[in-house]
């Protein structure tokens, strides 16, 4: 894979309508990946054998035991458009899957095509002699045909499905597997809100970073990042103003650019169009028509607008649902209300908190932070939600709709866990207690 850095990135880049430069660590994340894995794999700690030798006083019977975890089988894979190196043919769950002992079968995704057949054919070159199917390729270009996808979850071989997309794709594959003869587990990282809350005197003395910040985080990539910042909440005051009028400039100044997808983009203009219903445009309300789409930036005159439905709703307010791409919400709201407000909020990724250094000594910042710990895997302190650290201490996951499984990262090694279950053996064979 890496000597096709090259290759592989500029096809990437022509599918995906994202830069070079956006690819590049991107790429860097993936190979990364797969060398992690492999480090658990040579170091044995996928197995996580754990004894239980006879003792003095059991809790039972004194059973020897000993545990291990065993790969589940066959694991079908289906990535996201916006990731299509770290969550594509060898992205993370294909890596987790091959270090737990499973085959992963992935699912062509329709944005890249092209990119996904290469790294298929990579994968195929790099497990020849060694094992020739571990990494299988599904084509299926057409987005509108969903049977293939159907066929896979459904087939009597398989044994868990990683799934990487939109809640609506997330729902629909876990029913296909819950309503299987042989139920098996899916595990779907879904969209995401991402909040922000923004405290009265980290407003009061960096408005302007802290817009500059957000903006960096809401453009890279187009805004079509699982982790983009959504929903701004801002304690009121002159602060909020001056930090919204940064936003706004720094978005209005941000690029048209070609979306992922086609259908992203028309996915994009909806839900704008949606979001008006309860929220006014302070930047993108005249979008291009050349295939193009801009920044937007939507306020709500209050809290309580947020909560109410427009006109087009999956199970929660319009203005709760994630927007994918370059758009976010800004809505001022009382300072003692941030942390209702935020534990109402449906499930995310992240949460994030801006805070001054006194400010996270007193009680407000205490209640903001522990209702984003109630709402979201990742809380994020001073800083923006997109870029993820690989590594053991990271959560990707969330509660609902973030995901259907909370409590198992799908980043970092403690992804493996998902593909391996528990068997514990009572009694020795032949005496052998090794
Ligand atoms: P998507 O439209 O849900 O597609 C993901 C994959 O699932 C594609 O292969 C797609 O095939 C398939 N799929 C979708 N709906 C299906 C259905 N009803 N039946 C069978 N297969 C179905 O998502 P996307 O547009 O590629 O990705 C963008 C979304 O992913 C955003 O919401 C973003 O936030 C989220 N995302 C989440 C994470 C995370 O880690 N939580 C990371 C990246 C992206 P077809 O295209 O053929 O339908």
């Amino acid at each position: 894979l890496e000597s096709a850095r090259n290759d592989v990135c500029a096809l990437a880049a022509q599918e995906t309508a994202l830069t070079i430069a956006e690819l590049e660590p991107e790429f860097g994340r993936a190979v990364g990946t797969l060398r992690m894995f492999a480090g658990l794999v040579r170091a044995g700690s996928t197995l996580a054998d754990i004894h239980s030798p006879p003792e003095a006083a059991p809790i039972g019977p004194n059973h020897p035991l000993r545990r291990i975890l065993v790969p589940i089988g066959p694991v079908a894979v289906f990535g996201a458009s916006n990731f299509p190196l770290a969550y594509g043919v060898l992205g993370g769950d294909t890596a987790s899957a091959l270090a737990a002992g499973c085959a992963a079968i992935v699912k062509e995704h329709p944005a890249h095509p092209e990119l996904g057949r290469r790294l298929a054919q990579i994968a195929r070159e790099a497990c020849a002699g060694v094992a020739e199917d571990a990494v299988q390729y599904l084509e299926a270009p057409d987005v509108h045909d969903h049977t293939l996808a159907a066929s896979l979850v459904t087939h009597p071989a398989l044994a868990g499905v990683g799934f990487t997309g939109s809640v609506a794709g997330g729902i629909a594959l876990a029913e296909l597997a819950r309503t299987r003869p042989v139920p098996i587990p899916v595990f779907a990282e879904q969209g995401s809100l991402n909040p922000v809350a923004v405290l009265p005197a980290a407003l009061g003395g960096q408005a302007r970073e802290i817009a500059h910040s957000l903006a960096g985080s809401i453009l890279l990539r187009h805004g079509q990042q699982c982790t983009k910042p959504g929903l701004i909440l801002l304690a009121e005051g002159q602060g909020a103003d001056e930090l919204t009028r940064a936003l706004a400039e720094a978005l209005r100044a941000g690029p048209a650019r070609r979306p992922l997808a086609p259908w992203i983009g028309s996915a994009y203009l909806g839900r704008l169009r949606a979001c008006e219903a309860t929220a006014r445009f302070i930047v993108g309300r005249e979008q291009p028509t050349d295939g193009t789409t801009r920044p937007a930036l939507l306020e709500a005159s209050s809290a309580s607008d947020l909560f109410l439905s427009g006109s087009e709703s999956r199970g929660y307010p319009t203005l709760l649902e994630e927007t994918f791409g370059p758009a976010a919400v800004v809505v001022c709201v009382d300072a003692t209300r941030l942390p209702e407000m935020l534990a109402a909020l449906p499930g995310a990724l992240t949460g994030t908190v801006w805070a001054s250094a006194e400010e996270q000594r007193g009680e407000l910042f205490g209640r903001v932070f522990g209702a984003l710990v109630s709402r979201a895997g990742r809380v994020i302190i001073n800083g923006v939600p997109t870029g993820v650290r690989v590594s053991p201490a990271m959560t990707h996951t969330g509660p609902w709709p973030a995901s259907n499984h909370p409590e198992a990262s799908a980043v970092g090694p403690a992804a493996v866990l998902r593909w391996l279950r528990p068997v514990t053996v009572q009694g020795t064979i032949n005496g052998d207690r090794g």
